[in-house]
């Protein structure tokens, strides 16, 4: 039986990868890996669901015992990928999508190149800074730190397999559909 494909979606906050992924969740047979973070639950966000919400000591001992695939501190938190779960949903042939910073996906792509790689690049910096503000969630400083590191982060995409412009989620949706589709069709793929 070949092995699942990891997918792995990434790029600046504020591009749209997490409305992306929850319409790719609905459209496909894909498994989601939950990620562990320390950072406190936004209001409807549920433990288990969204995220594992631990303290920090407790991601530190996760962290030691190298139970992450890759782990990354992203605006003043840290976030990681459990990896037991990916590595055998993996092996059982299931299809696994990450949503994932940058660091992050970087990481991953080298402890496992045969991931599929794939940038959502918002459509333009005006749209990106109006989505920043828009979700509200944070604190002005927070805001600004997040759009900073949004319009440095977009020179990242050379190192993805894919960029996916993300103008509406319909088309981004339809284009990483028809890249999972290739990819599965890879005649050497493991
Ligand atoms: P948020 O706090 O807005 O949910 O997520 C902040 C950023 O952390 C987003 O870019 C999200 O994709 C990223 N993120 C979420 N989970 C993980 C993870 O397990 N590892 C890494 N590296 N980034 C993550």
């Amino acid at each position: 039986m070949s092995k699942g494909l990891l997918i792995v979606v990434s790029g600046p906050s504020g591009a749209g990868k997490g409305t992306i992924c929850k319409e790719l969740l609905n459209e496909l047979d894909l498994n989601i890996s939950i990620s562990a973070t320390t950072r406190n639950p936004r209001i409807g966000e549920v433990d288990g669901e969204n995220y594992f919400f631990i303290t920090k000591d407790k991601f530190q001992d996760m962290l030691l015992e190298k139970q992450f695939l890759e782990h990354a501190e992203v605006y003043g938190n840290y976030y990681g990928t459990p990896k037991s779960n990916v590595l055998d949903m993996l092996e059982e042939g299931k299809d696994v999508l990450l949503e994932i910073d940058i660091q992050g996906a970087l990481s991953v792509k080298e402890i496992y190149p045969d991931g599929v790689f794939i940038f959502i690049l918002p459509p333009s910096m005006e749209e990106l800074k109006n989505r920043i503000e828009k979700r509200g969630t944070e604190t002005k400083e927070a805001m600004l730190n997040r759009l900073e590191s949004a319009y440095k982060e977009l020179k990242y995409v050379f190192k993805y397999d894919y960029g996916v412009l993300n103008d509406t989620v319909e088309s981004a949706v339809d284009n990483i559909k028809a890249i999972i589709k290739a990819e599965k069709c890879k005649v050497n793929r493991q």
